[in-house]
């Protein structure tokens, strides 16, 4: 079983559902009663780790084949780039194309448990779909509310798994919008006695548990070595948090000797969490938008103060990168890995390449880049992929005077 503690006054709190510390609002992490993380391997993926998730009734997993992820030794870029130890550890494969799905799967399994008859959620996409699918396999409702400008690939993913889905105006570059659509959520939740579920610590620690076993994965796919650097994308923050939390509980098992630093990456145009870091304060929120790189693309991060202090913690830092470095590092790691990975999980290389030039990271530092998910989810960047190829019409008869190239 597990304990609420608030993030900011310390105080446990005795209601295990709530979201939020009744007393100041904090952000409550949950805390279980040894640090031996006893493995479950009867259990499907992520849940092999039940001992550090809010499971109280195994009978209510609900499970699609989350996790167990590869962890890739890069093949080409990072040797091209001075490095034999850079690693992928590829999100995309999971079940709906995004990591997303480790938090989906507690979410809904933690809804059963709870009894609560529907989820209402915002999403730009891929936590959404999560949602949707782990939803419609457990039978229970869902009402997503996305954003004004999540490309259409996505919501007609999540459509397809049988969601109400409405575009919120001003959601995703209106601050008032985004406050405004979350209040009504929650108040629209406690109507219905729905369960809110958003992909932030801040909103849904118990959720969020589900990210943090990427970190275990990478750790015992290294053999119980810690890396040197771990690169994360951060569009809420959520995700490094969890990854960092993930981190720690695996050193207090006893599995690893020491802690990786973290690395925040966002894009340049969208990037709270970069100057707030840079600026040495809190994380404020922007007035707008400039970057187009879906899914890590929030104004108002809502765990961006939680990732700073995993930053300071974990002696890491935070860059930001152009969206047309981006999109150029998308097509690199297709063309020389063979990974096929959306623009919002590219951001990591191109931030690894350009810390590899610049001398932070050193060549024999032992580095994992997140990718977050799948290329297909975002079908205007792989257009982008390819508009400048060629495709020549050519007769059969030709086929036999094809050049080697
Ligand atoms: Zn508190």
């Amino acid at each position: 079983m597990f304990q609420l503690i608030c993030l900011t006054c310390g105080r446990t709190c005795g209601d295990l559902t709530v979201a939020n510390c009744p007393h100041d609002g904090g952000v409550l992490d949950l805390r279980y009663g040894s640090a031996d993380i006893p493995l479950q391997p009867q259990l499907p993926g992520i849940w092999r780790y039940a001992a550090r998730l809010p499971l109280t009734d195994p009978k209510c997993i609900v499970s699609l084949g989350e996790g167990d992820t590869p962890l890739l030794l890069s093949s080409r870029l990072g040797p091209a780039s001075g490095t034999e130890r850079l690693y992928f550890k590829n999100e995309g494969l999971n079940p709906t194309g995004s990591y997303k799905d480790r938090i989906a799967s507690v979410g809904i399994t933690y809804l059963r448990q709870l009894e609560r008859r529907a989820w209402a959620a915002t999403s730009s996409g891929n936590a959404g779909a999560s949602l949707a699918a782990y939803g419609a396999r457990a039978a229970v409702d869902g009402y997503l509310f996305t954003l004004e400008r999540a490309p259409r690939a996505k919501i007609a993913q999540i459509m397809s798994y049988g969601p109400q889905v409405m575009s919120v105006k001003g959601l995703g570059y209106d601050p008032a919008a985004e406050k405004a659509t979350w209040a009504n959520i929650e108040a629209l939740c406690d109507a219905n006695d729905w369960l809110m579920l958003i992909t932030a610590r801040s909103n849904s620690p118990h959720a969020m548990e589900g990210a943090k076993t990427i970190a275990y994965e990478i750790c015992q796919q290294l053999h119980d070595e810690a890396p040197d650097v771990v690169y994360v994308p951060v569009g809420g923050g959520g995700l490094l948090s969890s990854i960092w939390k993930g981190f720690k509980e695996w050193r207090r098992a006893g599995h690893i000797e020491r802690l990786p630093r973290m690395v925040a990456v966002q894009p340049v145009g969208c990037d709270p969490v970069t100057q707030a870091w840079e600026a040495g304060r809190q994380v404020e929120p922007l007035e707008d938008c400039a970057s187009a790189v879906s899914g890590i693309i929030l104004t108002s991060p809502p765990d961006g103060d939680l990732v700073l202090g995993d930053l300071r913690e974990s002696d890491g830092w935070a860059l930001s990168i152009a969206d047309e470095v981006t999109y150029a590092a998308q097509a690199e790691l297709a063309s020389q890995e063979g990974l096929f990975i959306e623009p919002a999980a590219a951001v990591v290389w191109a931030a690894i390449k350009a810390d590899l030039a610049s001398g932070r990271l050193r060549g024999d530092e032992k580095i994992v880049g997140l990718l977050t998910g799948i290329g297909f989810k975002d079908s205007a960047a792989v257009q982008r992929m390819s508009d400048d190829k060629p495709l020549p019409r050519i007769e059969a008869s030709e086929i036999l005077h094809i050049q080697p190239r």
